[in-house]
């Protein structure tokens, strides 16, 4: 553990994910002393933001507006994109949260977005266009068209996020003190913070600061408080990143009198290879996503579509999937294909073990012997495909746009991309829920500092990340996580340090 015995140190950060060093970086170029507390050791360091994609929604009005940031990471000849302006991200926050998102919070989020990435760049984190997810190459061209508001990821994705900002810390004189949990806040005689008391190699130790900044992450991975706030379905589901958010800092907070705020009952989850692992694990990071749903027809165990598989893009819908997966029985739904469609799957299908077949009836008495301990309806899944097949109307198949290409007299109905299921060999893959993060947390205001019940700032508590609640609820716009992380890190550790001061 950095430090003497008695030091009091200016600006103490639990966790090391994007958030905490976006705050342990920006409290350290405004001059103050600052640790970083991680509780997970050296080899598994690094949160969620290690398993993420790396992708970071941010406004942006031309490719040349990116340039600064890519550098000659890569090459604008070879794509395209529209302009993502702040209208365009509040339109996507409050549609996907139902309008629900703080407009304050999220307003910070959003104009300080673009900036905070060029930040990133400045310290050196490497950027590179976003080809991977929801980009669609165009017709007769060789370049690429990004998703909008999903232009930029971070090249080499999150692993190269987290060991970025660890070699950042490092490079810059910030302390870093592995396998240390912070497990409860020391209230301060003037009604603040004063430190934190920590279980690390040392056994339990207190220590002090003059501001502290909490950053650990969401409960996703604490199936008792998943149980608690979410509800029962979600104890058992798996995990699609790090184990150690577990959300002691969450309470710790609400302990001294934090405001508890947003959508403590809500959650990102997605639609992941029902064979993943328990928990996320760093060969596979975020590649067990199956996120290629929109060109399927997904059937729940009793071979009933439960969904409409076509309502938007995916980086609209896959935030909340999971969570109507979750509603099917024992949680496992198949994603079927044809040859029409499998060439559209992402990549990160490759790490999955499908059940294939020629004809319809083999695909349903394979998905059926290999999930015998579920009981998978065949007949039924015959059934609904041939229903969905008749059902479909006229119109030109097109992924790259909401082609509107729908069926009609289904219930529920498919609203674009729904093409016939007749190009043999037919492909399922078997899907599950993965939780991604929490919604609900601590209340923030404009400046990070945590709100008591009153609405006031508690002295020297700064928060950050997905341990703050209020952003997201219902659903998420992808990109987003990362972003709040940045923006709001940032600001809590300039905050920090000139508090300090
Ligand atoms: C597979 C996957 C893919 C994703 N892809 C994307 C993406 O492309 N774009 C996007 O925007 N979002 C993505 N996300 C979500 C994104 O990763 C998170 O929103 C973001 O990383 C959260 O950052 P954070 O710093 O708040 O938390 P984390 O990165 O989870 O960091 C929390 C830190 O706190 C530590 N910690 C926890 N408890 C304690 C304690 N008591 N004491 C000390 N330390 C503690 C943890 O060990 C960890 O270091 C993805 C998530 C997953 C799992």
């Amino acid at each position: 553990m950095p430090g003497t015995t008695g030091e009091i140190f200016d600006v103490i950060v639990v966790g090391a994910g994007n958030a905490a060093f976006a705050a342990a970086l920006a409290a350290q170029q405004e001059g103050a002393r600052v640790v970083v507390l991680e509780k997970a050791s050296l080899e598994l360091r690094g949160g969620n933001t290690r398993f993420s994609g790396g992708l970071f929604r941010c406004t942006y009005s031309s490719v040349d507006d990116l340039m600064p940031i890519v550098r000659d990471h890569d090459d604008p000849a070879t794509v395209t994109l529209d302009p993502y302006t702040s209208a365009d991200y509040r339109r996507d926050m409050d549609r996907v949260t139902g309008g629900r998102t703080d407009p304050e919070l999220s307003a910070v989020l959003i104009e300080q977005s673009h900036d905070t990435v060029q930040w990133m760049a400045d310290v050196g984190i490497p950027w590179e266009f976003n080809r991977a997810v929801g980009a669609v190459t165009i017709p007769g061209s060789s370049r690429v068209k990004l998703p909008a508001g999903g232009a930029l990821r971070v090249k080499g994705e999150g692993v190269i996020l987290s060991s970025a900002w660890f070699r950042i810390a490092e490079e810059t004189g910030i302390a870093i003190a592995y396998e240390t949990y912070a497990q409860r806040l020391i209230p301060g005689k003037d009604g603040g913070v004063s430190g934190v008391e920590v279980h690390g190699p040392e056994g339990v130790r207190e220590l002090s600061c003059r501001a502290l900044v909490l950053a650990s992450g969401g409960f996703q991975a604490n199936p008792e408080m998943r149980t608690s706030y979410l509800g029962p379905h979600w104890s058992l589901v798996k995990v699609r990143g790090t184990r150690f958010d577990t959300g002691e800092m969450i309470r710790a907070a609400l302990a001294v009198g934090a405001q508890g705020y947003g959508e403590w009952s809500g959650c990102h989850a997605t639609p992941i290879d029902a064979d993943a692992p328990t928990y996320g694990e760093l060969r596979l990071t975020d590649r067990t996503n199956r996120l290629s749903y929109p060109f399927s027809v997904m059937v729940n165990l009793d071979g009933e579509r439960f969904t409409d598989e076509g309502a938007d893009f995916n980086l609209y819908t896959y935030a909340r999937m999971g969570r109507e997966i979750l509603q099917q029985r024992s949680s496992v739904i198949f994603q079927v294909f044809d040859q029409q469609t499998v060439p559209l799957l992402e990549t990160r299908y490759n790490t999955g073990a499908p059940v294939t077949a020629d004809t319809l009836p083999d695909l349903a008495e394979r998905i059926a012997e290999r999930y015998r301990a579920l009981g998978f309806r065949k007949d039924i899944f015959v059934k609904t495909v041939e229903e969905y097949n008749t059902s479909i109307q006229a119109g030109v198949f097109n992924p790259d746009i909401l082609d509107g290409k729908h069926t009609s007299g289904l219930r529920p109905e498919k609203t674009n991309w729904a093409t016939r299921l007749d190009q043999p060999p037919f492909v399922a893959y078997p899907v599950t829920v993965g939780i991604t993060f929490t919604f609900g947390g601590i209340r923030i205001n404009t400046n990070a500092e945590v709100l008591d019940y009153l609405e006031r700032p508690i002295r020297g508590l700064f928060a950050t990340g997905e341990m703050t609640g209020g952003f997201f609820y219902l659903n998420y716009p992808a990109g987003a996580g990362l972003m709040r992380g940045a923006v709001f890190g940032r600001i809590a550790g300039r905050n920090a340090a000139r508090f300090v001061k």
